[in-house]
């Protein structure tokens, strides 16, 4: 039986095209025609001025919380249900992450504990110097409140949209809503360059900063000269060309990933002891990167982790839901404030195949390994 992959990297067939613009033009290099217009490309979809493509969403992380001008001793809050990827920039600044659990709709930070903890380190004299909002899987984060919130305390947000690609909410695109927004490209989100990343914002100072920094802070000058530590971030203009064709099936691989979900749902929905993570009401619209379900042990007779090495056991790749950040032993010391939820979904929760490209039988081999392991 062939492996069925979690999330497996999905080509249009015309990424091949701009790749060979690239050989053909001789532009292999952090610059080009390709960075161009697939910057340009995911401007015009996601409605933002300014993009600029990166090596990883990890590096435009980092680069948002130095735009933001987070350093040594500054805290910023993160949702703790998340991928280390979101969290690792904020500990290469020198700065606490203050974790921050989950509300049960959307698995994203509770917008009521988000504002007692802002209060909480006021108090203690610290204000946060950034909020780092995840849309995890591609749900939306309870962007009313949390923007209200931000905006109230005066804390600017960069948006983890990492998953997020295509998501909305209220008709807009997630990563356009703070006042930098991030991207990844890695091979398995739901469009890939094999690696890369975008960092977004309307303004115009920041993109240009950006740019800076991330091609090693070079001054204006006929020599190479630096007045500040810069970094590698950039794209190379042959994976940008992998990204321009990914874009031209973007709506597409939205369309295939929502369908699974809406699949597995359907075939697995009536199951008691198994839940899936609907969107609250219809402000919100997911991009469904991930099928998530959980799994209640009392009720449907086995653990995620049976669910987990039975489906191993019928090469059909499964995993835990992310492990929280304040469980995870390099972040054991960092502040948290907790209400069981993102615990909860760790014990319970597990991602199952989601890929565009997943055929029908593929699909139903997946539903049959869940009734075969649950002896339905
Ligand atoms: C993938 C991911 C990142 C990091 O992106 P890379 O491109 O892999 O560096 C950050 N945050 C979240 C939530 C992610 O899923």
């Amino acid at each position: 039986m062939k492996r069925i992959w979690l999330s497996p990297p999905h080509m249009s067939g015309c990424e091949l095209k701009y790749i060979n613009d690239a050989f053909d033009t001789n532009w292999i290099a952090p610059y080009g025609p390709n960075i161009d217009s697939f910057e340009h490309s995911i401007a015009k979809y996601i409605g933002i001025k300014n993009v600029t493509v990166v090596n990883s969403g990890t590096s435009a992380i980092h680069l948002a919380l130095i735009l933001l001008g987070v350093k040594h001793g500054d805290e910023v809050i993160i949702s703790t249900f998340t991928f280390s990827g979101s969290v690792n920039p904020v500990m290469y600044q020198g700065a606490t992450p203050i974790f921050v659990d989950s509300e049960k709709e959307t698995w994203n930070i509770c917008p009521d504990l988000l504002e007692s903890v802002i209060k909480k380190r006021l108090v203690k004299g610290k204000k946060p110097k950034a909020i780092i909002l995840v849309h995890l899987y591609g749900m939306p984060a309870n962007l009313d409140r949390i923007m209200e919130i931000a905006d109230n305390f005066n804390i600017p947000v960069i948006e983890d949209a990492a998953e997020a690609l295509g998501s909305r909410f209220n008709n807009k695109f997630v990563g356009t809503f703070g006042k930098l927004g991030v991207f990844s490209f890695n091979g398995n989100k739901i469009i890939t360059t094999s690696g890369g990343g975008a960092l977004v914002s309307n303004n115009t100072i920041y993109t240009n900063k950006a740019r800076f920094l991330a091609t090693q802070a070079r001054d204006k000058a006929p020599h190479y000269q630096h007045s500040q530590i810069g970094y590698n971030y950039r794209m190379s203009n042959i994976l940008a060309g992998i990204g321009l064709g990914q874009m031209e099936v973007l709506n597409e691989r939205i369309r295939q990933r929502r369908s699974n979900f809406f699949y597995y749902l359907e075939r697995l929905g009536d199951i008691s002891g198994i839940e899936f993570s609907v969107e609250p009401n219809n402000k919100y619209f997911s991009n469904r990167w991930l099928t998530t379900i959980i799994i209640d042990p009392s009720v449907a007779g086995a653990t995620r982790n049976d669910l987990h090495s039975f489906m191993e056991k019928r090469n059909i790749e499964t995993r835990p839901l992310w492990k929280p950040m304040h469980m995870q032993p390099v972040f054991s010391d960092c502040p948290a404030y907790l209400n069981g939820v993102s615990e909860e979904l760790f014990e319970k929760g597990l991602c199952i195949p989601s890929g565009s490209n997943l055929s029908e039988g593929d699909l139903e081999r997946v539903v049959s390994g869940i009734h075969a392991c649950l002896q339905l």
